[in-house]
């Protein structure tokens, strides 16, 4: 057995923030996936995990020395209502682990067994979702998006029942920590001030030792708004659609956690919603920013205790912090998108440009990606190409915009050539798209077939790359592949 050097300092906090509970062996672990660079990344030995002790490790059969697996205590707004409890019920945090370049990590098993946070719950997880999580989130991370990540998919050789059988399988997460805006929420609803504090102290610790000082807890809301706000930014100028941002779905450290029934979108729409179980699209792609201003009210909320003695005072500074939400988040959206159009100077109108391209791209139902993509490529041309335009329903709307862009770009200071270099470094070619995540799921849940799901994999690890050959995955879906609804699956 080779040691893992875990360092498990969630597990060293007081008994009531987890319930200790060891997963439950399956019958018959087949490990479909190992991400290879990840587990070097992370100090551990690829083919070591690939071999029995590994295998038995990533399916939960066996627990390795040093682990100490724990369901960590959550509570958390689901869809605007408030559940005082929810808490690990499909998931099994092994331990932290510390990097090559010393950062922490933790390891967590998803889909485990039953926890006693499993309420109704199997403490199970089908191979569909195993295998939405898996692509989305490393994808995620090979667009540059604050993201936990997959270290490993492994079928149990059981079947899960959800509306039919399915094939159970486990994912193996990484994630800089499983803290959760629900995790505060869990100790401010118990009125239990130490526990707060003490969660705020290991979390400034983990993620924000800036934030150590006087006014810590201000300092540490100031600090996860700010993270928020950007990540949200990101999700925006990539056209990713959370579908589920629940507070207890929302990581402390701002990266993108709990991948359900998430999607990318194809045309572009601000009420674009996908997830079946959203009916009232609270969660569309673009409520995405109101609603993140509306979960972090809510870690505000809690963190009041810790703010100031006095409930006024707290309630005022919790308020001004908050009310930096949107100027902090326009900035950092007008950043990412003066990127997606090619501009390295500011000015004032920009904005405006901004808004009137994706007002264009609405009534012209243009797909996303591929206009930021195309326009790219024409950046590095003084005159237009087709290429662009013919996404839009109607070009010649195109055409006006783009001569004001075009006028734009006269009073930049960069050449051609470096902008369009800069542009396409930001603009994927490849996304996820929905159609072709559901094939992989499909050929791998109906057919045993991995390979669609290898070479989607494949794909999506270089989005910014021309892949020859592989052309028609940067394709948006025809009418008859278009999928309008994903599925949590739980
Ligand atoms: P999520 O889908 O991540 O928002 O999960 C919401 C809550 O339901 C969390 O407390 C999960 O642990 C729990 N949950 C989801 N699926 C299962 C399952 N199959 N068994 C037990 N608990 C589950
Ligand atoms: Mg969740």
């Amino acid at each position: 057995m080779i040691p893992i050097a875990f360092d498990n300092s969630y597990a060293r906090l007081p008994p009531r923030f987890f319930a200790a509970v060891a997963p439950t062996p399956v019958r018959a672990p087949r490990l479909i996936r190992l991400n290879a660079p990840l587990a070097s990344q992370l100090g551990l030995d690829p083919d070591w995990l690939k071999g029995p002790e590994g295998v038995a490790m990533l399916s939960g059969n066996d627990v390795p020395a040093g682990a100490t697996p724990i369901a960590t205590a959550y509570a958390g707004h689901q869809f605007g209502s408030f559940t005082p409890q929810l808490g690990d019920g499909r998931a099994i945090l092994l331990g932290e682990l510390i990097d090559r370049r010393g950062k922490r990590h933790d390891l967590q098993l998803k889909g485990a067994g039953p926890t006693p946070f499993s309420r109704r719950g199997d403490g199970r997880a089908a191979l569909g979702q195993v295998l939405r999580e898996y692509i989305v989130s490393e994808a995620m991370a090979a667009l540059g998006v604050p993201t936990t990540r997959a270290l490993a998919a492994a079928l149990t050789g059981e079947t899960v029942r959800r509306e039919t059988l399915l094939p159970g399988a486990l994912l193996t997460r990484v994630a800089s920590s499983h803290v959760r805006i629900g995790t505060f929420q869990f100790f401010a609803a118990r009125g239990d001030v130490e526990a707060l504090r003490l969660l705020a102290d290991h979390v400034i610790a983990r993620h924000y030792p800036d934030c150590a000082g006087e006014d810590r807890y201000l300092a540490l809301l100031e600090a996860v708004i700010a993270a928020q706000a950007g990540l949200v930014a990101q999700w925006l100028a990539i056209g990713f659609i959370h579908g589920v941002m629940n507070t207890d779905n929302m990581s402390i450290a701002g990266e993108t956690i709990d991948y359900g029934p998430c999607a990318f979108m194809d045309a572009y729409h601000p009420a674009t919603v996908f997830s079946s179980i959203d009916e009232h699209g609270r969660y569309a792609f673009g409520n995405q920013p109101p609603i993140a201003r509306w979960n972090l009210a809510r870690l505000a909320e809690a963190l009041l205790p810790l703010l100031a003695d006095d409930q006024d005072k707290a309630v005022s500074i919790a308020q001004d912090a908050l009310d930096r939400f949107d100027a902090e988040f326009q900035a950092q959206l007008i950043e990412r998108f003066r990127r997606k159009l090619g501009l390295a100077t500011q000015e004032a109108d920009d904005f405006e440009l901004v808004r009137a391209l994706l007002d264009t791209m609405q009534r012209g139902e243009a797909d996303f990606t591929l206009v930021f993509q195309h326009l790219s490529e024409e950046a590095g041309q003084s005159e237009s190409a087709d290429t662009c335009r013919n996404l839009f329903a109607d070009p010649t709307k195109f055409d006006v915009w783009e001569s004001r862009w075009r006028q734009r770009l006269l009073r930049e200071p960069t050449s051609a050539e470096a902008r369009r270099d800069a542009m396409l470094r930001v603009n994927p070619l490849f996304i996820p798209r929905n159609h072709r995540v559901e094939a992989a799921i499909e050929a791998a849940v109906e057919h045993d077939d991995l390979a669609p799901f290898e070479l989607l994999l494949e794909v999506l690890a270089k989005p910014f790359d021309a892949q020859p050959g592989l052309e028609d995955y940067a394709r948006p879906p025809a009418v008859h592949e278009r999928v309008v609804a994903t599925f949590c699956g739980t």
